[in-house]
């Protein structure tokens, strides 16, 4: 008997116990010894020419656990050949860990797309429609069981108008499964990183001769972008569909290169932007990104670091959708006129995370940024002033805004010049938040022979805040509080 006559031979409760596509780690250890199934579809993948066998014969509930050992064991030819006779109408990564090198076995999955109707003497009629390549840990292998009729995938692409949905028409939303069309419309979900690694090249240039070959019939559906090489970034730009990014994130590059990209990409929740330049507020690039940030109505988060903004972060926060509620603006600049504007256009907005981190001010007037607390106090969770320059004087002026923040569950102070007798106010006035779980405070200036130099700390002085910390959080019965110096 061989490897795959072990496998079917199991029995009908084991078969229905797989169908939850739940592989385990197989080992021989005693502790977690993994199924009978387990072990037999281990044996099947690495006999291929068994595995190809098994693909042609084995019941759909097997496709799962044949797939994620196939995927997991980095087996490229049982991969695309599982693929390729998908009896499901979807297929997700999901949680599975990317064996190296990944490209191979992404690419693998590619070639098992069947875009014309299989007209072959097995049995097996493909029915994927929708390959997702992306990592995510809360997706399941498929939606299989949620519905026969489009959308039949929680993921299926909704902007789109080379989606499934769309392509079907108005008038036939619906999709049966069961019908062959000429050329089968499917989706392929990517994340991408541009980052000009030999790798991703040649991963997106299998991205692109697949479009290519398609003839209209693949949607590359790209909802995360990271660019990093803007050089590169010019040829995926053709095969994408800019209305189906959700994540953008851009390193590096100057603003022009930026307003290059966001065109189109009116869906967009979240922007990363890092160490952007421009020249001027005055000049084209940057009228033409703020032209662009006031058409994304979906814009929740917006990161920028080491983006200037010094007495202008008022024209960016003019444009900005209601909907935002995280607003990170590190190394940007800032001044006190601008915590001013942000405590006035931020104030009706939900913001619930702030910061501000790396933004050294000089903090003569500590009212705007007292006012600004105030301001978002209702709803801000999440507050980060890094390495601000904030003395004792600042601080005890705004702890009062701080204690207003009652649904605060996060802030972060590290890196600023305080005392001790300043960081015992703060703990005093911060246990009185039942919210607030975590706090990393600043190191106070006593344990430096030269503050804030990392080889001057003296290691005995800071146990003994540590310490201090510690036993005044029980005091007050505040355990349940993390307070730390570092975020590990
Ligand atoms: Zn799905
Ligand atoms: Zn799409």
């Amino acid at each position: 008997m061989d490897s795959f006559e072990i496998e079917i031979s199991w029995s009908s409760r084991e078969l229905e116990d797989s169908s939850n596509a739940e592989i385990r780690c197989i080992n021989m250890d005693p502790k977690n010894p993994g199924t009978l199934l387990d072990l037999a579809i281990q044996t099947v993948v690495k006999n291929e020419s068994v595995a190809l066998r098994a693909v042609e014969e084995i019941p759909q509930e097997l496709f799962i656990p044949l797939f994620n050992a196939a995927f997991s064991g980095g087996h490229t030819n049982v991969v695309k050949a599982v693929v390729s006779t998908w009896p499901f109408p979807c297929l997700h990564v999901g949680a599975l860990h990317l064996p190296e090198p990944y490209c191979d076995i992404l690419e693998a999955m590619l070639d098992g797309l069947q875009f014309l109707p299989v007209r072959n003497s097995s049995s097996r009629v493909p029915k994927l429609r929708i390959l997702d390549l992306r990592q995510n840990a809360d997706c399941m292998t498929t939606c299989s069981g949620i519905s026969n009729k489009f959308p039949f995938c929680f993921e299926a692409c909704a902007y789109s108008k080379k989606s499934i949905g769309k392509k079907q028409g108005a008038h036939d939303q619906l999709v049966n499964l069961e019908a062959q069309p000429s050329r089968i419309p499917m989706e392929v979900l990517v994340d991408l990183y541009i980052d000009g690694a030999w790798m991703t090249r040649h991963f997106l240039s299998v991205l692109y001769n697949k479009v290519e070959n398609s003839l209209g019939s693949l949607h590359l559906c790209c909802r995360y972008l990271q660019v990093d090489k803007i050089m590169d970034y010019k040829k995926a730009q053709k095969i994408l569909d800019m209305v189906c990014i959700d994540h953008l994130g851009v390193d590096e590059a100057s603003l022009s290169e930026v307003c290059m990209i966001i065109p189109g990409m009116v869906h967009l929740t979240s922007l990363n932007l890092y160490k952007i330049k421009f020249r001027s507020y005055k000049k084209k690039p940057f009228k033409m990104f703020l032209s662009h940030l006031s058409r994304m109505d979906d814009l929740q988060e917006l990161f920028l670091s080491y983006f200037s903004l010094k007495n202008h972060v008022h024209k960016v926060l003019r444009v900005l959708s209601p909907e935002l509620d995280s607003l990170n603006l590190n190394f940007c600049d800032l001044t006190n006129k601008d915590l001013l504007s942000m405590s006035q256009k931020l104030q009706d907005r939900n913001i619930k995370l702030l910061n501000l981190s790396h933004n050294q001010m000089s903090w003569e007037n500590f009212q705007p940024l007292r006012i600004l607390l105030e301001n978002l106090s209702g709803n801000l969770q999440h507050l980060e002033m890094n390495n601000c320059l904030i003395t004792d004087v600042t601080l005890s002026g705004i702890i009062p805004s701080l204690r207003s923040c009652t649904s605060l569950r996060v802030l972060t102070l590290a890196c600023n010049p305080i005392t001790m007798a300043v960081l015992r106010s703060l703990l005093q006035n911060l246990t009185l938040l039942m919210k607030l779980k975590f706090v990393i405070y600043p190191i106070p200036m006593h344990c430096y022979d030269q503050w804030h130099f990392r080889d001057s700390l003296d290691e005995v002085k800071l146990a003994e805040v540590k310490s201090e910390i510690r036993s005044r959080l029980r005091a007050a019965q505040r355990t349940d509080m993390k307070w730390s110096t570092s975020y590990e």
